[in-house]
């Protein structure tokens, strides 16, 4: 009996550089690239990676990856065409009795999600509006900001989280599996429990309680974000997660690495938790970099900083 392979409806590339589809601006090229559309082209993607037996990454807004200098083997997935979103107002039983539901394919930009929240007044727009990157690579890292504010992080606002993933190794079938919030595990600046797959489609809402104020402390939070963070270099945002009872920018700071760099890459004047691209940074220089920063603040401080930014 003759069983079909998995059929492939959409452009596979070779050789796709990958730096420019990453907010650093680093790194080689996928060996093989596609960019699905919708849930039929993620599942062909997905299949035909299996079919080939070649390992997958998968790019969101490229915001806080680093790529290494001799690009990704196997299946490199953008989710960058993967875009659009749906806004409801649905009823709930607590005061103000509505809630502003919106329901977005992962490669949204967070920045449109920010849009929706805006039309409504709504407090999330207060931390979306400086966060780079898509709705699914905020899922994935839990992404945030440290102020005392109220929503703070996307575990706040997810009520669910769609993940496609193949069944299993010896299987090529798909399924799209429904998580709430609740069944995943949420940590800084991480969650998990819906691994493995891609995340394909994800559920936010808030309560319909508008907030007169809200456009003018989100213009408050851009201008302080302009004014603090190196934002006309490529970077990945924070590269350490602030270990407990510190802030990784202070300790780089008084280590006296601020304006430190390795090759191209440079510990950031303005805000030492940035590594900034200089022109041409290798991923090496920046790898160097931190373990630079990692082994000094060590000596002095005796803390260990982890990274925030996924090396792929
Ligand atoms: C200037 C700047 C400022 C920043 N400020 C902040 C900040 O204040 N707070 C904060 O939390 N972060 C910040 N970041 C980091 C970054 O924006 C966030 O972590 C963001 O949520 C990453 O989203 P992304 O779509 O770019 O993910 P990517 O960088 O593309 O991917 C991150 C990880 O998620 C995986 N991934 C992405 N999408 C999916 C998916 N759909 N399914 C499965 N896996 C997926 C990738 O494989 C990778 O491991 C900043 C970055 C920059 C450049």
């Amino acid at each position: 009996m003759e069983v079909a392979g998995p059929t492939l409806c959409m452009k596979l590339e070779k050789q796709v550089a990958l730096a420019p589809l990453t907010w650093w601006k680093i790194g080689g090229p996928a060996e093989h690239f596609i960019q699905p559309r919708d849930q039929e082209e993620l599942e062909q993607a997905l299949q035909w990676a299996q079919s080939q037996s070649w390992p997958v990454t998968v790019l969101g807004g490229g915001s806080n990856v680093l790529i290494p200098d001799e690009g990704l083997p196997g299946l490199v997935i953008s989710l960058r065409e993967l875009r659009g979103l749906k806004s409801e107002i649905i009823p709930q039983e607590e005061p103000p009795f509505q809630r502003l539901c919106i329901t977005a394919l992962a490669g949204t930009p967070k920045s449109d999600l920010t849009k929706v929240f805006l039309e409504h007044k709504l407090a999330p727009a207060l931390f979306l509006c400086g966060l780079p990157g898509d709705t699914g690579g905020g899922v994935v890292m839990n992404a945030g900001v440290s102020e005392s504010i109220q929503p703070r992080e996307f575990v706040e606002i997810v009520d669910w989280v769609e993940v496609l993933r193949i069944n299993s190794e010896n299987s090529n079938e798909a399924s799209l599996l429904r998580f709430a919030n609740t069944d995943l595990r949420w940590t800084y600046r991480h969650s998990s429990g819906w691994q493995p797959g891609v995340i394909f489609r994800v559920s936010l809402s808030w309560p319909l309680q508008p907030q007169e104020n809200i456009m003018s402390e989100v213009k408050l939070a851009t201008r302080n974000r302009l004014k603090k963070q190196p934002l006309n270099w490529p970077s990945c945002g924070s590269v350490f997660k602030n270990p407990e009872g510190y802030k990784a920018g202070a300790l780089i700071e008084q280590s006296g690495l601020k304006g430190f760099s390795i090759g191209q890459a440079q510990v950031s004047e303005l805000h030492s938790n940035f590594i900034i691209n200089r022109g041409g940074a290798t991923a090496k220089d920046v790898r160097s970099l931190i373990e630079h920063i990692q082994n000094t603040v060590r000596d002095k401080f005796a803390v260990e900083l982890q990274t925030e930014v996924r090396f792929l």
